[in-house]
């Protein structure tokens, strides 16, 4: 039997028209892609039915062809008269077209390109045509190009009646249809039409999941409604609801996305609070002393402040579980430093986990100056060490040697064990899961645990998302620097901008030209970082010292190209984001973007954080091929007006969702796919109070028990146990 359970993989079995294996293991794959999963064999019918439709258009209305004008869009049933091919531009390109009538009236509908469609409509096909309708003066009729259509089964001539109901259920037109984004090679006919049987094989209705009265409660539909309008809406609700997911279905959805993760996050608060903590901070005037013994300047207010929560936090009785959020360049090192320290002083190891190689090493770099004169252990592992220098980090990390070790995930690999972990901080940790969070937990004796990050989360949203943390905010920069100027420009301007970082070269200071991917695609004319990268060299900047760094280098080679930018052998790097995160190069006072529209607005001005940070002037130019789009002007234009990253996340937030904003599904939160947490927030407050309810008033339930245990089950919540 199909079942919300079934995997995509086996539904080639259940009788779906035109789903074969084939097409099963591609959805399947395309599925569990979208979800970042490897592993096609676990998407299922459910995950499959939550690919919602993009928009949806009304075709329900059957108009008659004396009834059309130019421009309309609308559906017409007709009968094929006359169809063949048309030979255009010498051949080159092929055009399918045929006549039809309705019984008083004739058509002419045409195709670019797809000769089978000769084999599709014979003579006398039945067929419903939607597409937009255009007056053809020179032939005297209504035309429509590469309409949707549906084949009805043979019925009466037109002129008995068209507009009756046609016998077999229409699916593309007639009707209210979704209209899906293309999902690898399924385009939305192919989709609609899955989506659409699958519907009609799974049995009636789809098992509710959550309590009745809850559903009641909140006027919301059940869910087996809500499934099939939000594919197939029926009758009820403006199509406009549907198109902004304001419909029913769509706020039945929304808000069990909400419930869920508040299930889940009100579990791991509870899970987190049975733990016991694990060691004993005091901070006593000697450890006050050595924090400061290591300041290498004041610290602002901000800093102070958070600095005084963490150190509280730690030397208290509950584990510390510590989001510390600050602006990129707002000084969150020195800070996580000086917990370290507290935790060291107090006999504790301590463990500084960065995403790349290159900033473990430079976060190594830094430690190591600033805790010169400090008797602290420090050490450094990375993935490329060899096999005798690691062994003698681990020996000195078991035997309780080193003080402080910075790291990669290289930190949380099997072998790496700690005498006596008190504190482990995490950089940047919307690149890590809450499962190796979990892990890293697991090496010591329940460490206090901070959570770095640059990505400037709402507050609110920081609540909602990482319900389990609290959090520390650094909303203040160091003094002394400049805001970055930015312009968004168009390609017109090219070479003057070309100019323009040549005289800042010339000045001595450095530049990044950051690109959005680096292979050439065949669909994305986007210039490529390898091939401008040559071309700059030769063409553009011959006398200047040019750099390639991109994602599918070695980690050795990028290590290399890094550190030559870093010491200034090289005047201008050419980058994919691989430099995103954290990279300090304070020479560096210009960086261009190109196909600065496709990148999201958090992670442009995680980009803009490279440059700025130094005494000098700084530029970030925005390049970008469609200034014509008022959405990608609009977004980008932000980037001119602010420097703030709260502000651009609030932005971003609005226009994107919190998916790319925490980096999406690396950040342990499942990736909502509905909800939008500014549009939807009073389901939102609903979701997270009716949540509330069952795990404080209900909690021994059936039925919270049921949901605890689903919630528990779901990989999507890093809740599975882990060992
Ligand atoms: P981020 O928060 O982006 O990780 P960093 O910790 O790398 O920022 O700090 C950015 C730069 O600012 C570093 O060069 C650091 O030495 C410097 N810095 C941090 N705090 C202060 C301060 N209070 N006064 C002066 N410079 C500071
Ligand atoms: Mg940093």
């Amino acid at each position: 039997m199909l079942t919300l359970e079934t995997p995509i993989v086996e539904l080639a079995g259940h009788g779906l028209p035109r789903v074969g294996r084939k097409t099963a293991e591609q959805l399947a794959t395309e599925i569990a892609a979208l979800q970042g999963r490897l592993d096609p064999a676990g998407a299922t019918v459910e995950d499959l039915l939550h690919y919602l439709p993009m928009r949806y258009e009304d075709r329900s209305n059957l108009t008659r062809i004396a009834q059309l004008s130019e421009g309309l869009e609308a559906s017409v049933e007709v009968v094929v008269r006359v169809g063949g091919l048309i030979p255009v531009k010498g051949g080159r390109l092929k055009l399918y077209e045929f006549w039809a009538s309705d019984g008083e009236s004739q058509i002419r509908a045409f195709w670019w390109n797809q000769i089978y469609l000769q084999r599709v409509f014979q003579r006398e096909t039945r067929v419903i045509l939607f597409g937009q309708w255009r007056w053809n003066r020179y032939k005297g009729v209504y035309e429509v190009e590469n309409p949707d259509y549906e084949i009805l089964p043979p019925g009466p001539s037109p002129s008995q009646g068209v507009l009756e109901e046609p016998e077999g259920e229409a699916i593309h037109t007639a009707r209210r249809v979704p209209v899906y984004r293309k999902l690898g090679e399924f385009r939305t006919r192919q989709l609609r039409s899955i989506v659409y049987h699958l519907l009609a094989h799974l049995p009636t209705p789809i098992e509710e999941n959550l309590p009745g009265d809850l559903v009641a409660r909140c006027g919301l539909p059940g869910r087996d409604q809500a499934l099939r309008e939000i594919h197939f809406p029926g009758e009820g609700g403006t199509i406009e609801d549907y198109n902004q997911s304001a419909s029913d279905a769509h706020r039945r959805l929304i808000f069990e996305e909400f419930f869920w993760l508040a299930i889940a996050l009100g579990i791991r608060r509870e899970d987190r609070v049975r733990e016991p903590k694990g060691e004993r901070i005091e901070l006593t005037e000697r450890v006050r002393e050595a924090v400061h013994a290591i300041l290498p300047f004041a610290l602002t207010a901000a800093q102070r402040r958070v600095v005084g929560e963490i150190v509280a936090n730690m030397a208290g009785d509950e584990p510390m579980n510590r989001l510390l959020q600050g602006d990129v360049g707002s000084g969150k090192t020195i800070v996580a430093l000086q917990a370290m320290v507290v935790a060291i002083e107090n006999g504790y190891q301590t463990a500084l986990m960065a995403p790349t190689e290159i900033l473990a090493e430079q976060h190594a770099r830094t430690i190591t100056r600033l805790v010169e004169d400090r008797p602290y252990q420090v050490a450094l592992l990375t993935g490329s060490l060899r096999a005798k220098e690691r062994r003698e980090i681990l020996a000195g990390l078991e035997g309780g040697e080193i003080d402080l070790v910075v790291g990669t995930h290289a930190l949380i690999q099997d072998g790496v064990n700690f005498s006596k972990l008190g504190l482990v901080v995490i950089d940047e940790q919307h690149r890590f899961g809450v499962l190796q969070r979990a892990e890293i937990r697991r090496r010591g004796l329940n460490p206090d645990v901070l959570v770095m990050t640059a990505t400037p989360i709402p507050r609110s949203l920081a609540m909602t998302i990482y319900g389990d943390l609290d959090v520390s905010v650094i909303d203040e920069l160091p003094p002394g620097r400049t805001p970055v100027r930015t312009v968004v420009r168009g390609d017109d301007r090219r070479d003057r901008i070309y100019g323009f970082i040549g005289d800042q070269l010339t000045l001595g200071r450095q530049a990044y030209v950051v690109y959005p991917i680096i292979e050439e695609s065949e669909k994305l004319d986007l210039r490529n970082a390898t091939e401008m990268y040559h071309h700059l060299q030769r063409d553009i900047f011959p006398t200047f010292r040019l750099g390639l760094l991109h994602g599918k280098l070695k980690s050795a080679e990028k290590e290399e190209v890094m550190r030559a930018f870093v010491r200034h052998e090289l005047d201008l790097l050419v980058a994919t984001t691989v430099i995103e995160v954290g990279v300090d190069v304070p020479n560096a006072s210009v960086m261009l973007i190109e196909h600065a529209e496709r990148f999201g607005l958090s992670q442009l001005h995680q980009l803009r954080g490279r440059v700025g940070r130094g005494a000098a002037e700084s530029y970030c130019i925005l390049l970008t091929q469609d200034v014509k789009t008022k959405v990608a002007q609009a977004r980008l234009q932000v980037m001119e007006e602010t420097n703030d990253g709260f502000r651009i996340a609030e932005k971003d937030l609005e226009l994107r969702g919190p998916g790319e904003l925490m980096g999406t599904r690396q950040s342990g939160i499942p990736t909502f796919r509905i909800a939008q947490l500014v549009r939807d927030r009073s389901l939102l407050e609903t979701a997270q109070r009716e949540a509330q309810f069952y795990l404080t008033e209900r909690t021994l339930t059936r039925e919270t028990c049921q949901m605890v245990e689903r919630v528990r089950r779901d990989p999507r919540y890093g809740l599975v146990r882990v060992g």
